[in-house]
């Protein structure tokens, strides 16, 4: 294996274009590849200095599976979400679109430990209507990076706002934080709630009570 994890080829879906002129924070550019001879050094550094043997067979290979599993799970630092958006189709529709339950796995940049729930998005189209796997795709790049829970639900919101140039944009996210479940505080089953509404859903109460209701209705 190489030293180095170039962007996945297939990842791109031929789109370099916009990943190049793009300027979001970690975008490509910022992050042409994951460096993995250092994270090995880093394991290494970590199993010896909580008092293991780096060395011994069961822990010798950790070292690289571990940098590839990082290479993984921080892959969407080396995406740019946005250009899941870049194709729309030109709809006259203009109720309510809603993809729910959308299940990611995230990293909690506090502690590197997994986050993991669902993501619910809504939104008005004004004429600009995403493929329904799109948003999932823009789900999956955002949550592949060191994150916290807050900020991923704003930045879903944020980019369907610029790219879709939405009515309104509804994003509401579910899940469960290992940091939470198997250290600390040791709460298992807690769950967090985030929402980040934007235009119609932030300023009208019954367009967002709408959303809600569809968001959680009928299910619970
Ligand atoms: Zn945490």
């Amino acid at each position: 294996m190489s030293d180095t994890l170039p962007v996945e080829p297939g990842s791109l879906d031929g789109e370099q274009d916009d990943l190049a002129s793009s300027h979001v924070p970690g975008s490509a550019k910022k992050h042409p590849e994951i460096d993995l001879p250092r994270i090995e050094r880093a394991v290494r550094e970590i199993l010896a200095a909580v008092g293991e043997d780096p060395e011994r067979e069961g822990l010798i290979e950790t070292p690289a599976r571990v940098a590839r599993l990082y290479a993984e799970l921080f892959s969407g630092l080396r995406e740019d979400p946005r250009k899941h958006l870049k194709k729309f189709f030109t709809e006259k529709y203009d109720e309510v679109v809603l993809v729910r339950d959308i299940s990611f796995n995230s990293t909690c940049e506090h502690h590197l430990l997994p986050f993991m729930g669902r993501a619910h998005i809504g939104y008005l189209p004004d004429g600009k209507v995403a493929g329904l796997s799109k948003l999932a795709r823009v789900v999956e790049v955002v949550s592949r990076r060191p994150q916290v829970q807050e900020r991923m639900t704003e930045q879903i919101a944020n980019l369907l706002e610029q790219e879709l140039k939405a009515k309104g944009v509804a994003v509401v996210v579910e899940a469960t934080h290992t940091c939470m479940t198997i250290r600390g505080v040791r709460k298992p089953g807690s769950l967090c709630v985030t929402s980040a509404m934007k235009g119609l859903f932030r300023s009208n109460l019954s367009t967002r009570s709408e959303i809600m209701q569809l968001i959680y209705g009928e299910r619970r």
